[in-house]
């Protein structure tokens, strides 16, 4: 049988329809799929010792030969241990297997093998456990750098290594390579059937390094290219122009002056909708820096154009607010703000529902539901999102699809509360042009940040009943209840603080350390309408204090409101901390931030007091990025972006910068990659956003 990467893995010895579906939980489904699917970590197994020289305390392979026949005995129910004593020149060693009696049948005296495990020296004696083992000379796990791949319940290593060793064998060379010559030789970057063998079945490591370095440049480089492309498509689109009125009938309708950065972002605004091709523009800046009425300034023109606008929040919290600042805003202008959640049901919602399929709504605010099915517009000029990394590239692809079926594409504003590294802001705004708010509205006042442990806490509670005193409010946010998503997860070595799940903690709050106070309540799995009732009764001033999870971390507004404490703060991202405590300081009184962690580790302190230093959001998010790496910078794939699967955002940002630069002068020279010689380029592009294939048809 002669295999190709389109050979299905079925048709491999091994391979059965139980674990054939098992290798497809990995996305593994034909030997091609093997080439890409790398491992994650290394083993070096290359020196095989003798049972003397054998270093104890560290898995090591040992070569011996087998000395008795092995031993059964039973424990106990469901305990059975094989031992087998093996010896060479040196000396001997004692091994013993736990639950793997069919061992009695395997090991027979004289023969050898290599043992791969760790080690125990007791006196002279020397044991193993459970050693991983292979007869003397086969090389298949012992004697070599052996790649460890990431598993599935049913998937072992051993299994991986040999499809892996097959796709290797037999598809390297039908793997095409990507990167076009020119592009190869300009950066030294290997072939691609080397790099294949070496991240697979590395020689050494310096094979290995030079594989992974042209492996990580394809891969940044085919997502640059892809976000190139995205974005040389959004320039060529057909969009409506839009000319706003000027800008002073806009700014009479605001109860403040703009600052410097507000305007400058209203104007790349302004001249981007008064072309007749689609505007796709972020708008970043830091919680507080007043993003709401740049783009209540970008309904507003939409009105004045006799277009629609839509703006869509990620919860029906803050759905609920915008509504009510650009109500407040726009409705003395005459334009009309309706409110569209799923909680909008019934004759109100139909109502809505067919003002806006009339054209007699001018700016319609709300969740998803606003894309949802049998929501139809009149005519949608614009779209607008806030807190953009809670959607991705590919719904912004899909919000401008609704405007296309009017022929034109509608503008795009893109508003982001969370600083970015510069890094990530090239990939995940690759298709975007940036405004950013890189200053503070006058008149606030700076936020004090503490880290403080366990002892503090009696203190920490007084220091909140004297700010309640003075008429102040207080939030305190734990890790949600059995909701880890987006939560560090504690590395092994720390133990686990008791986390604080907010609804038994603000009922301690409330009966024993608080009593005379009001405490609210709001958490992710309540009823919108409940969440509602609590924040606007603590907007209102009716709640002292709100216990919360991170439902508030996103836009909510109560300039009153001086403290923010977060308990379990080592759980939380430091970006997400920085949110956070952007919900206080917000009114003319001091505030306070105070990080509560009772975490002992020293990583933990570390990043907490980065908090403390700095309040300005792109350093804390470079610091997220280092400290605690990309991966799940957003939370699992919030970007919107293809997985990467060797490159690391935080550390190959040279080579990133590297292949972007690459990928820039080829998009240069062949802006849709239609030269014949960039064909498997322009495919590769459209797999990894296979998630987006519409975009890419
Ligand atoms: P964010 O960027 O976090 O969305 P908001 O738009 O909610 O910030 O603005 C935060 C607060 O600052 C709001 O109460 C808003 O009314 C106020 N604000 C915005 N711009 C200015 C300004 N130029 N001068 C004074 N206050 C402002
Ligand atoms: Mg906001």
């Amino acid at each position: 049988m002669v295999y190709t990467p389109a050979t299905p893995l079925t048709a491999l010895t091994g391979v059965g329809p139980a674990r054939a579906k098992k290798l497809e939980k990995l996305g593994l489904t034909h030997l091609g799929n093997l080439l890409d699917y790398y491992p994650h970590r290394y083993e070096d197994r290359r020196t095989v010792y003798t049972i003397r020289e054998a270093p104890a305390g560290e898995a090591c392979c040992v070569c011996a030969m087998v000395a008795d026949y092995p031993t059964l005995s039973h424990i106990r129910k469901g305990m059975d241990l094989v031992k087998l004593r093996v010896v060479d020149h040196t000396g001997q060693l004692h091994l013993t297997f736990f639950n793997q009696s069919y061992l009695r049948e395997v090991f027979r005296p004289g023969d050898s093998y290599v043992f791969f495990g760790k080690v125990e020296a007791m006196g002279h004696r020397r044991s193993m456990t459970s050693p991983a083992f292979e007869p003397e000379g086969r090389g298949q796990i012992t004697g070599r750098i052996l790649p460890v791949y990431p598993l599935t319940a049913g998937v072992s290593n051993q299994l991986l290594l040999s499809l892996a060793q097959q796709a290797v064998e037999h598809c390297t060379q039908q793997a095409p390579d990507a990167i076009p010559a020119p592009v190869r030789l300009s950066h030294q970057l290997c072939q691609r059937e080397f790099a294949l063998q070496n991240i697979h079945f590395p020689r050494d490591y310096e094979a290995l390094a030079l594989a992974r370095r042209r492996l990580i440049f394809e891969e940044f480089f085919t997502l640059t290219c892809g976000l190139g492309l995205l974005k040389e498509r959004r320039v060529q689109g057909e969009g409506t122009p839009l000319p706003p009125p000027p800008m002073h009938a806009y700014l009479s309708l605001l109860p403040f002056t703009p600052t410097g950065a507000q305007r400058r972002a209203m104007e790349d605004i302004a001249g981007d909708i008064a072309r007749p091709r689609p505007m796709n523009r972020l708008v970043m800046g830091d919680v507080g820096s007043g993003k709401t009425v740049v783009a209540a300034y970008a309904a507003w023109a939409a009105a004045c154009n006799g277009v629609q606008c839509a703006l869509m929040a990620p919860t029906e919290l803050l759905a609920e607010q915008h509504y009510r600042t650009l109500t407040a805003l726009l409705s003395p202008a005459g334009v009309s703000v309706a409110l569209l959640t799923g909680s909008v049901k019934g004759k109100e919602r139909k109502a809505i529902l067919s003002q806006l399929e009339q054209g007699a709504l001018s700016v319609a605010v709300g969740t998803h539901a606003l894309f949802s099915e049998g929501v139809r517009y009149a005519r949608l000029g614009l779209v607008i999102t806030d807190e953009q990394h809670r959607f991705g590239v590919a719904q912004r692809a899909a919000l401008a699809a609704k405007g296309s079926a009017l022929g034109a594409q509608p503008h795009v504003l893109v508003m982001s509360a969370t600083p970015i590294p510069r890094t990530l802001a090239l990939l995940i705004y690759g298709d975007l042009e940036v405004s950013i708010l890189d200053e503070l509205p006058p008149g606030r006042t700076p936020i004090s940040t503490f880290a403080v442990g366990e002892a503090k806490r009696q203190g920490m509670y007084g220091f909140i009943r004297e700010q309640v005193a003075q008429g102040r409010q207080v939030y305190i946010v734990c890790p949600a209840v059995g909701d880890t998503e987006g939560l560090i997860p504690l590395p092994q070595e720390e133990d686990a603080p008791d986390l604080k799940a907010a609804t038994a903690y603000a009922q301690q709050l409330q009966t024993q350390v608080f009593p005379h106070l009001r405490v609210g309540l709001v958490h992710g799995k309540m009823k919108a309408r409940e969440k509602e009732s609590v924040m606007s009764a603590f907007s209102q001033g009716q709640v002292d204090i709100l216990v919360s999870t991170t439902v508030i971390e996103v836009g909510v507004d109560v300039p009153n409101a001086t403290v923010m404490i977060v308990e379990n703060a080592e759980r939380f991202g430091l970006s997400q901390l920085h949110q956070l405590r952007g919900r206080v300081g917000r009114g003319c009184h001091k505030s306070w931030c105070i990080l509560v962690s009772a975490s002992r580790g020293e990583a933990a302190r570390e990043r907490l007091c980065t908090l403390c230093r700095t309040t300005d959001g792109f350093e804390i998010a470079e610091a997220d990025l280092t400290l605690r790496g990309p991966g799940d910078f957003f939370g699992k794939r919030q970007h919107g972006l293809p997985q990467l699967k060797v490159a690391d955002f935080a550390s190959d940002v040279e080579l990133l910068h590297e292949a972007r630069d690459a990928a820039q002068a080829l998009l240069a020279q062949d802006p849709d990659l239609s030269q014949p010689e960039h064909a498997l380029l322009r495919q590769r592009v459209g797999e990894i956003f296979a998630q987006e294939a519409d975009t890419f048809n």
